[in-house]
């Protein structure tokens, strides 16, 4: 089996690389990656596969539709992760969001019908939905993003499925809480609070912290896209969860204290622009169809994800420490 992995040097993309290249019964298996290295893409998380046989990298931009031409024949299915992520950067500057999340998913799809992959899986995110004040969004709830970012997420969701009505593509799509783990790039909240965090800086809380987010270790929701591509059905969407819903209060709490810092290190700053209050998927259809279950604990994905920042500043010290311009001059 041929994998195309877009993005596949960002933070998820590698460790889904990781997963299936590590898995006893890899053999006959094969990856591309297929990366632009933006700020984001870091080919350091791709080191140990550069001499496996098994491990191509291609750099470039998925909106290159020649180059698409090039990487897609051969490949059995496309596992698309590559996107711009960002929330802020999304508030700051949308179009480069439009061009990869939207543009990028409609020349990824074309090629991919142009090649006959067999199957291609978008990851996605439960900030589609928009914001919930109780209980959990159904695969079946209406789209309501309230982020460039997750504007542009929706529209390629939409593209994707359409895809499936209109040519018959095998596809499915993953919508995932928020991750954290390993060589996370340093500007999300968990790698951008532990970085400073470790080297004594104080890090920025957004309002008054009472947004809540539901976390999953990277590890469990590559995972979860493995069940999806092997077994999810075509023109379906899966959400998938980590069971673990905190306030940015309760998480900087503990971000504080698996740093052994204390609530001096918070400097408050006024709230990100139409913050959501609060995410939660309802991930039942993922577990009863395809036998889902994240398996890390919280607390002690947190340690180790602490542990791993503090053992490996040759990673995140030359990224440097460019904030958002909402949070910059704020710590
Ligand atoms: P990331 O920013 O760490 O990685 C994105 C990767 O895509 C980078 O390697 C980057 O170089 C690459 N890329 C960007 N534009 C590209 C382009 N035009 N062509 C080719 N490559 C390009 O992101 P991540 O956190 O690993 O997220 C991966 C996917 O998962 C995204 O689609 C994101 O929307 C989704 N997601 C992430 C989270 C999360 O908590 N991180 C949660 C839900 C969903």
């Amino acid at each position: 089996m041929h994998v195309l992995v877009t993005g596949g040097a960002g933070f998820i993309g590698s460790h889904y690389v990781r997963m299936l290249l590590s898995r006893p019964g890899s053999r006959g298996l094969t990856i591309t990656v297929l990366d632009k290295l933006s700020y984001a893409g870091n080919p350091a998380n791709l080191a140990e596969w550069e001499a496996d046989e098994r491990f191509r990298f291609r750099r470039g931009d998925i909106c290159d539709r020649a180059l698409l031409d090039e990487v897609l024949p051969g490949a059995d299915c496309v596992v698309h992760f590559a996107a711009e992520s960002h929330v802020d950067r999304s508030i700051e500057d949308g179009d480069v969001f439009l061009c990869t999340n939207v543009l990028g998913t409609q020349r990824l799809l074309e090629a991919s019908l142009r090649h006959g992959v067999g199957k291609f899986v978008h990851v996605s995110t439960d900030e589609v939905y928009g914001s919930i004040d109780q209980g959990s969004w159904p695969e079946t709830d209406p789209l309501r993003p309230n982020s460039p970012y997750s504007a542009s997420k929706a529209s390629s969701d939409l593209l994707v499925l359409a895809f499936h009505r209109t040519h018959g593509l095998d596809v499915s799509v993953t919508r995932c809480s928020n991750n954290y783990g390993p060589m996370q790039y340093p500007e999300k909240v968990v790698p951008l609070f532990l970085t400073r965090l470790i080297d004594g800086l104080p890090v920025p809380l957004y309002g008054d912290g009472r947004q809540v987010r539901d976390w999953l270790h990277v590890e469990d929701h590559c995972h979860g896209i493995e069940l999806v591509r092997s077994g999810g059905r075509p023109g379906e969407v899966y959400n998938l969860g980590g069971g673990t819903e905190l306030s940015n209060r309760d998480l900087t709490e503990r971000l504080l204290a698996v740093t052994g810092s204390d609530w001096s290190s918070v400097r408050r700053v006024p709230d990100r622009k139409g913050h959501d209050l609060r995410y939660s998927v309802d991930w039942s259809k993922a577990r009863e169809e395809l036998g889902y279950l994240p398996t890390r604990d919280f607390a002690s994905g947190l340690e180790a994800t602490a542990r791993w920042y503090r053992d490996h500043p040759g990673w995140w010290r030359p990224l440097g420490r460019r904030l958002p311009k909402a949070l910059s001059g704020s710590v």
